[in-house]
């Protein structure tokens, strides 16, 4: 299997993130890129760097103006006088059906959820090339990998068609289900962060060509909130075609285990030809965010029964912060997969 990462990808810096109305150091370093490339290669993988795919890939996905504000925007904040030197908004459109805003500080309040997505000078740049590395899995996969692994970093899970968010600036995973479209006609994503892929699952709610499942804690009293509950099934022709198993505070191996296996009954019965994994690595129990308490040993177990499915597979990093255990859960998992799917 390869790992598949570009440096241009740590050129995202964020500094803060307000959790409970206080400012945080945001715990999206570039330190983290660090530590599972490394620990991707531990398990075995070999680095390649993706090719540039253009922006076709991501238009495929994200809007035309949504793209334009996250290459244009921090360019145009940095004009206003005083403004703070990342793009935060301060201003949150209720439902967003009102006129497209022409002034910078409109358009970050419309197409940044929250305080959790600040953009830098360098944004734009980073998750292109990190939308290019889950492409470039992607493609791998096509041309008869059986799986490949996207260091993707920043995450991608809860950016929406025209929105970013927790962390999160284009659905890296989202980008990759629909590359894999070209040829599969049944995508399957299979989502095991902390938190909710909310904006996975927006982008697909409305298709059936494109499974989602998500297991995460429960969002009554977790991020994302406002998404993530079981109720959720999808809409017109994607009715059922969203599964949501959100998990109580504090779940472990064994409650994540049955939930995964609930899942992935789901996910054959959808007879896919090709799933994409959204591997967050937040459940850990030593996560900063700590919201589940998966071991180290659990992530070598939900591997493997995610390769028990047997089909061509592409890895997309999503979230998963600095702690102790960060490498090695990745290894655990990467271990545990490779040990399953002989890839
Ligand atoms: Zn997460």
């Amino acid at each position: 299997m390869k790992v598949v990462f570009d440096d241009i990808q740590k050129l995202h810096n964020p500094s803060i993130f307000l959790s409970s109305g206080v400012a945080k150091p945001n715990p999206d370093q570039p330190r983290r890129a660090d530590i599972l490339l490394e620990a991707a290669e531990r398990a075995g993988l070999e680095r390649v760097v993706p090719a540039d795919y253009g922006l076709d890939v991501i238009a495929a996905v994200h809007t035309p103006e949504y793209i334009a504000f996250l290459q244009t925007i921090h360019e145009r904040w940095s004009q206003i006088p005083g403004a703070s030197k990342e793009v935060i908004p301060n201003v949150h459109p209720d439902r967003r059906n009102g006129s497209y805003p022409q002034s910078p500080v409109g358009q970050a309040g419309y197409h940044v959820a929250d305080t959790a997505a600040p953009i830098g000078a360098e944004t734009w740049q980073a998750v292109k090339h990190n939308a290019f590395s889950a492409t470039h899995a992607a493609q791998l996969v096509l041309a008869g990998a059986k799986s490949a692994y996207a260091l993707c970093r920043p995450p991608g899970h809860h950016a929406f068609h025209d929105m970013a968010g927790g962390f999160c600036f284009l659905n890296n995973s989202a980008i990759a289900a629909q590359y894999l479209r070209r040829e599969h006609e049944r995508v399957a994503i299979i989502d095991v962060d902390l938190h909710h892929g909310n904006g996975t699952q927006g982008i697909f709610y409305n298709r059936r060509d494109v499974l989602t499942v998500s297991i995460h804690a429960d969002p009554t009293l977790f991020y994302p909130f406002f998404w993530g509950h079981a109720d959720e099934r999808g809409a017109g022709d994607g009715l059922g075609f969203n599964l949501n198993l959100p998990l109580a505070i504090g779940t472990g191996d064994e409650g994540f285990l049955a939930a995964l296996d609930r899942g992935l009954e789901r996910v054959a019965a959808f007879a896919p030809t090709v799933i994409v994994v959204a591997l967050g690595l937040d459940a850990s129990e030593a996560d900063p965010l700590a919201g589940l308490s998966v071991s180290t040993p659990g992530f070598a177990q939900i591997a493997d029964r995610i390769a028990q499915l047997g089909l061509p597979s592409v890895i997309v990093q999503e979230g998963g912060y600095i702690c102790d255990p960060l490498g090695d859960n990745l290894t655990s998992f990467l271990e545990g997969f490779r040990a399953r799917h002989g890839s």
